[in-house]
């Protein structure tokens, strides 16, 4: 990424709470015009991040460099940023108009202006006819979308979401995350997005950040984070992976699947190891075709539709087996199968 397109530098931020260190260290350069989702479990410093970049919080140390200047002294509500959390906080008793003109007010836009922007928004978000109504009236979507609206008003340097959708049911939420997408490319806005959901960074990121106890685990494109984890916290907070311990390096490689499937890797002979499997990238075929493969034990099934899950014992370890295209004609719990997975699919780490 070059330093020119660097929209925000977060260089060296770390934050304590007394004994608790909540940020270490994190250095991130986010591209300009870029949808960037910070990634992971609850008490990861997700939030705390957010809450510095927006001012609401200070750094123990470190910077905040917006196009190369260092906005720590900036109060919030002068640095120009477009804030949604969960809590929407919007004005329930005022009109939906009223809702998302307030930051043009605040800044002493015109009145034609604020009706014109107003008009502007209410059609990107597909709403244009609920101007007049109070918030309280709206559904749940509906005032989602009139807090991005009343963010995006300001025409906000950054737009910063904290957990936006999370009190949207699973099908509204799906839906939302598609508007979400293409507003931001429409306005090509530089956007920081908070979440815990996997599925929702996936949907939305440029750039996945996961953290992890306060710390950046990997930084890379949602395809990149999910091919190539940095390490089995990052596979197995991806989806679902099966991670096995293979024991230790010999001759350059890693053996698994009753060590009938051999990986390579770089890490020095002897180094003990763990393999990540993706459970869609497990295959498994009658036993009769078992060839070189590991043969295992069906030990759960479920088709979910669209495709099936299944547990296999094998090698002394229960891995999860997803595919859209397992045929399950004659398989059952207890089955016996063989089970094969591509090496190129096999990630590997120091245990
Ligand atoms: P969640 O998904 O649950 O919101 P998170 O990843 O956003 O979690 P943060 O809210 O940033 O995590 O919290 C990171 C750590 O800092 C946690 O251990 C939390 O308890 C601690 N923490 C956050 N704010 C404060 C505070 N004001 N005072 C003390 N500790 C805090």
């Amino acid at each position: 990424m070059s330093t020119q397109n660097t929209h925000l530098h977060i260089d060296g931020v770390s934050k304590n709470f007394g004994d608790v260190k909540a940020l270490s260290n994190i250095d991130l350069k986010i591209e300009r015009g870029s949808f960037v989702c910070l990634l992971g479990p609850s008490g990861c410093g997700k939030t705390t991040l957010l809450r510095i970049i927006a001012g609401f919080e200070s750094a123990s140390s470190g910077r905040l460099l917006l196009d190369g200047s260092d906005i720590a002294q900036v109060p919030p509500h002068k640095r120009g940023f477009g804030m949604v959390f969960q809590s929407l906080a919007l004005f329930p008793h005022m009109s939906v108009a009223r809702n998302i003109a307030y930051g043009l007010k605040l800044r002493g836009v015109s009145g034609k202006e604020q009706r014109d922007r107003v008009e502007e928004l209410l059609n990107v978000i597909q709403l244009p006819s609920i101007a007049d109504r109070p918030v309280s009236a709206l559904s749940g979507g509906q005032r989602q979308r009139v807090a991005i609206a009343r963010a995006l008003a300001i025409q906000p340097k950054l737009f910063l979401l904290d957990e936006p959708l999370s009190a949207l049911d699973a099908k509204l939420r799906d839906n939302m995350q598609i508007e979400l997408r293409q507003l931001q490319q429409k306005f090509g806005v530089t956007t920081i997005l908070v979440t815990h959901d996997q599925h929702e960074a996936m949907m939305l990121a440029d750039e996945l950040v996961v953290l992890k106890d306060g710390a950046v685990r990997q930084s890379a494109a949602p395809s990149v984070v999910y091919q190539q984890p940095a390490d089995s916290f990052v596979a197995d907070f991806l989806g679902a992976a099966n991670l096995i311990n293979v024991g230790s390096v010999q001759g350059g490689q890693v053996q698994l699947l009753g060590k009938l499937t051999a990986v390579d890797t770089a890490h020095a002979d002897n180094t003990m190891m763990q393999a990540a499997v993706r459970a869609e990238h497990i295959s498994l075929a009658p036993v009769a075709q078992a060839g070189g493969a590991a043969v295992g034990t069906i030990e759960f099934m479920r088709d979910l539709g669209p495709s099936t899950e299944i547990v296999v014992a094998v090698d002394g370890e229960s891995l999860r087996v997803r595919s859209p295209n397992v045929d399950c004609q004659g398989l059952s719990i207890g089955t016996q199968v063989a089970v094969s997975v591509d090496p190129s699919q096999v990630s590997v780490f120091k245990a």
